[in-house]
């Protein structure tokens, strides 16, 4: 993409109405626009990342064996009311009428839409173990929203339900589920740690919620400082085999971690002195198994292999795609804008033009498009005709993580500059090895 053609409307003033860092930075990098409160417009740049990360999202689902699917927006009242949730919900849900005078709402979540679908075609437990998911837009009239993504009226959900013949079932589901969200969040350079936590309207026992500290974090959490050493990595996994989900599953969650909720006050003081943790973090996930409350409310049944008809065992697991740009924006920025981490950046590398016009500098600039594209990267060139203060300021605002600058000077001497958002650490080198030095970050993801 070039930065002449793009719509990129960045903010030279910080915004008086965002009181956190990701929510300004947003703003000023031209991300997103609110068209009413926690309701935004995403602008082409924080669209191309929402979508890196959904995609990131995808990919970990599917390769955990789960199936994509898509269900409606708008639902009728008749199944909330079925499962005894139209009155439960309250006035977050927002409700209103169609015109033959129906009771219509916006889904906040979709656990009585997906169960019924499940009633409607499934009727034996050969046909289980099954596990769909969804990535689509819930709204949730929260009383306050605020921080921009992070806490959104309308805002983007990956939400994915398991039915089971069993419960030993189900909770390899739900750890299966466990294994799948470390990946995720990992690939999109965040640390979240799942933390036990209360299942609030859901329903159910056993849930825990992912965390991804951070000072402007909505939730207090109180944790073993040893849980923050533990990495998933790039091993194997069987989503299959349930031993060894549940290894992982006890692997991250055996250290004490929990939010205000279900803290324990005895249990944290169990833990050495120099360990204990008292923060604040940001819930970017929660898995939840909760038997079978909405198979039983909503008569989803199937035959076992005795014949006889059991009501199957259910979770529900979701993820805030559009909350974690903002998670990631708080774990991830310094005083110059925000610094993508390379699996959800907008742009794969910047390439600033510090003189446009001159035959040279563009040819080269032209050229170092040209390899990158080829090997299938996207670069966004900045090619206005601006002083390089302006071009710095902008690439180090919208944060991709990779900068080549080109420059009369430096092409006398056959070099162009490779520069580390993150370091600000800058190298010299041929146009050709600054090519390959960047594909080769992107190759090893
Ligand atoms: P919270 O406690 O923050 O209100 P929740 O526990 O009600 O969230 P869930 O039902 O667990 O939310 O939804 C799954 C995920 O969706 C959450 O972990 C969170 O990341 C995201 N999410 C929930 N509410 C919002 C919101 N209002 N704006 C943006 N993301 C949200
Ligand atoms: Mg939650």
């Amino acid at each position: 993409m070039r930065l002449s053609r793009y719509f990129l409307p960045v903010l030279k003033e910080n915004p008086s109405e965002a009181q956190i860092v990701s929510h300004r930075l947003m703003l000023r990098a031209g991300m997103i626009k609110q068209s009413s409160a926690g309701i935004y417009s995403w602008l082409p740049l924080g669209f191309k990342v929402l979508r890196k990360v959904e995609n990131i999202v995808h990919e970990e689902q599917q390769r955990a064996g789960h199936m994509p699917m898509l269900m409606p927006t708008i639902q009728s009242a008749d199944l909330w009311r079925e499962s005894g949730r139209y009155d439960a919900y309250g006035a977050e849900m927002l409700r209103f009428k169609d015109r033959h005078d129906r009771d219509m709402l916006f889904t906040p979540t979709a656990e009585e839409l997906i169960t019924d679908i499940f009633r409607a075609h499934v009727g034996s437990y050969k046909d289980l173990p099954l596990t769909m998911y969804q990535i689509q837009w819930k709204f949730r009239d929260e009383i306050r929203p605020r921080f921009g993504v992070m806490r959104g009226r309308e805002f983007f959900m990956k939400d994915g339900y398991n039915f089971d013949l069993t419960k030993e079932d189900a909770l390899h589901a739900y750890n299966r589920h466990l294994v799948s969200y470390l990946r995720t969040y990992e690939r999109m350079g965040l640390q979240a740690i799942p933390m036990r936590a209360d299942s609030g309207p859901i329903g159910g026992d056993d849930t825990h919620e992912f965390l991804v500290l951070a000072e402007t974090g909505e939730s207090e959490v109180f944790y073993d400082s040893a849980v923050t050493d533990l990495t998933f990595g790039d091993r194997e996994i069987d989503y299959d085999d349930h031993a060894q989900c549940a290894g992982v599953m006890e692997e991250f969650t055996n250290l004490y971690a929990r939010t205000d909720e279900t803290h324990d006050e005895a249990l944290f003081n169990a833990i050495p002195e120099e360990r204990r943790r008292v923060a604040r973090g940001i819930e970017v996930g929660q898995i939840f198994y909760f038997g079978t409350k909405y198979s039983d409310a909503l008569n989803a049944v199937v035959q076992g292999p005795d014949g006889k008809q059991v009501p199957v065992h259910m979770g529900s697991h979701g993820i805030g795609v559009s909350r974690l740009l903002g998670a990631i924006i708080e774990a991830s920025h310094d005083d110059k804008g925000i610094i993508w981490p390379e699996g959800v950046t907008p742009y794969h590398c910047g390439i600033v033009n510090l003189k446009q016009g001159d035959a040279e500098a563009d040819g080269a600039c032209d050229a170092l498009y040209q390899s990158l594209t080829a090997l299938g990267l996207e670069p966004l060139y900045d090619d206005r005709n601006e002083r390089a203060g302006g071009k710095f300021a902008t690439m180090d605002l919208i944060g991709l993580p990779w900068r080549i600058t080109v420059g009369p000077r430096g092409l006398k001497n056959g070099v162009v500059e490779l520069t580390s958002r993150r370091t600000g650490q800058s190298e010299e080198l041929p146009p050709e090895e600054a090519v390959k030095r960047v594909a080769g970050i992107y190759a090893a993801l």
